[in-house]
């Protein structure tokens, strides 16, 4: 049979989560009265949140479990669960109900309509702290203005994808991967709906601040070379600097004023450039550390169960 929606959900330690998942995703997606598939991506959890999966998937046959060997993070769960989606339309969902799984039917209807690539925006964001908030938009707009895709803003992973565009991010085996970036770089018809982000209903938020900076800087290194460019204009501007500063001191000097004696200053701008050339270093170690992690061609993913009618 023909699977019209998959529905993916990576899942990393969301035990209290799943059963009210499971029964909401259901609802909504009988709705529809066509074939679906609900792909569960056990992303290493360790709370017995495997064990549930298994049991869902025996007691329901479009359940498909994805279970990791370890904990390999939320953008690569999503791309195993595009890797094994068989959907003509293929939704990408949190497992603690934030994202509301009934506006998956206002985005099958803007599907129908022709739209290739249907992302839902956050309007309204409830139960998240002040840091979480402002941090997170700081993020959206930062990424808008750097990069070279247009990502939409204030819009996460939430969203449904066709085919087409799912094919061809499949085939971008990038590591270092923000998927809403990509997924906006492939480009087709793409549409925003608008929703209200509820709060979590239980557990706690895996991604702390040291997960949302690494992916704030996958995304800024996956889409531009923007802080190379303010190493460069870093190194020409205290060059400029200098060859102003050069004949200007030489001058004072002969005029016989004391500026620009002692170590004070010397020391100031010898700290100030060891500054920024060790920081352009650290950029640059940035780009190269992507580079050799693409260059070792590992697997994205190891999977230590795959659905039985892979
Ligand atoms: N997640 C995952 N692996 C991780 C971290 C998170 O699969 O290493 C899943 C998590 O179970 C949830 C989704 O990614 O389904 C989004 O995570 P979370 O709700 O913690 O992020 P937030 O909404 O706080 O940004
Ligand atoms: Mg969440």
């Amino acid at each position: 049979m023909k699977i019209t929606f998959s529905i993916i959900v990576p899942i990393f330690n969301e035990k209290d989560n799943l059963p009210e998942l499971y029964r909401r995703v259901q609802e909504v997606m009988d709705k529809t009265h066509k074939p679906w598939e609900l792909i569960l991506i056990d992303d290493g959890s360790s709370d017995g949140s495997s064990d549930m999966i298994r049991d869902l998937a025996k007691k329901d046959k479009r359940v498909r479990p994805v279970i990791f060997a370890r904990n390999f993070g939320h953008q690569v769960a999503v791309t195993a669960g595009l890797d094994y989606s068989r959907g003509e339309a293929v939704v990408i969902i949190d497992a603690d109900l934030q994202d509301p799984p009934e506006l998956i039917l206002e985005m099958a209807q803007k599907w129908q309509d022709g739209y290739e690539v249907v992302y839902a925006v956050r309007a309204e964001r409830e139960g998240e702290s002040w840091f979480k908030l402002w941090t997170a938009s700081l993020f959206y707009r930062m990424i808008y203005r750097i990069t070279d895709v247009k990502i939409p803003l204030d819009t996460g992973d939430f969203r449904l994808m066709d085919r087409k565009v799912v094919d061809v991010m499949n085939k971008m085996r990038e590591r270092h991967r923000f998927l809403r970036g990509m997924s906006a770089w492939v480009g087709f018809k793409q549409i925003g709906v608008e929703y209200k982000r509820a709060a979590r209903i239980a557990g706690e938020t895996k991604y702390p601040f040291r997960k949302m900076l690494r992916l704030a800087i996958n995304a800024v290194t996956g889409f531009s070379y923007f802080p190379l460019q303010v190493a460069t204009f870093f190194g020409f501007a205290s060059a400029g600097l200098a060859i102003i500063a050069i004949p200007v001191v030489a001058i004072l000097r002969l005029a016989g004023t004391h500026f620009f004696e002692g170590q004070t200053t010397t020391l100031i701008f010898v700290l100030f450039l060891g500054g920024v050339q060790l920081i352009s270093l650290g950029i640059l170690g940035e780009y190269i550390g992507r580079l050799y992690d693409e260059a070792k061609g590992r697997p994205l993913y190891i999977v230590r169960e795959a659905p039985e009618d892979q």
